[in-house]
């Protein structure tokens, strides 16, 4: 792949910019963690792109559909322009290995832990991923960083607490992701 030159901050959606719902449907239920729009927004203005990058099996699972989904992430974009923050794109992958009709039911490549929604934001975006970040609160969201080399931020809201005792390494800990993005910025200056 050819190195490209642009930064990204690629972030986990639920639990990490919005409030952990367990498998959310309704978008009506979709709340930003405090601060969350106001760490993208930093970011907007230090031209680093915001990238959302989120494992949606619920899909697979049958408990809902891709269109509640994109229902989901029109509301996001709406809550984060109330803030002045975009996000400049969100993947999902909607699949699981084990559940689902045979459309969603694969070992995907784009399944965190496994890097290809971030390989294709680096194509798309020209990104040099060596200088990008991942911000999440589970397990799978640092190993992706790891397993890409990217520098992987856990952070303590969702299930951050209970993914700090696992025996994983993330380049730094945040309270949440206005602290995590406090500190990319730091390493940006
Ligand atoms: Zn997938």
């Amino acid at each position: 792949m050819a190195k490209g030159n642009r930064i990204a901050v690629f972030m986990d959606r639920d639990g990490t910019i919005t409030e952990e719902m367990g498998y959310l449907k309704d978008a009506k239920k979709l709340r930003l963690i405090s601060y969350s729009g106001e760490a993208i927004r930093l970011l907007n203005k230090k031209r680093i792109l915001t990238i959302v990058i989120s494992n949606q099996s619920g899909v697979a699972r049958g408990y809902f559909t891709e269109e509640a989904v994109k229902k989901i992430h029109s509301k996001l974009k709406r809550l984060l322009k109330k803030e002045g923050a975009h996000l400049d794109e969100i993947y999902y992958c909607p699949h699981h290995p084990k559940f689902g009709s045979p459309q969603y039911k694969k070992n995907c490549n784009c399944r965190k832990p496994k890097p290809g929604m971030l390989l294709k934001a680096a194509r798309r975006f020209n990104l040099d991923l060596k200088r990008c970040y991942v911000i999440g609160d589970k397990v799978d969201d640092i190993r992706l960083a790891q397993n890409v080399w990217v520098k992987g931020i856990l952070v303590l809201t969702g299930y951050g607490r209970r993914s700090k005792n696992k025996g994983i390494n993330p380049d730094h800990t945040a309270e949440d992701l206005y602290h995590a993005v406090e500190w990319v910025l730091m390493k940006e200056r």
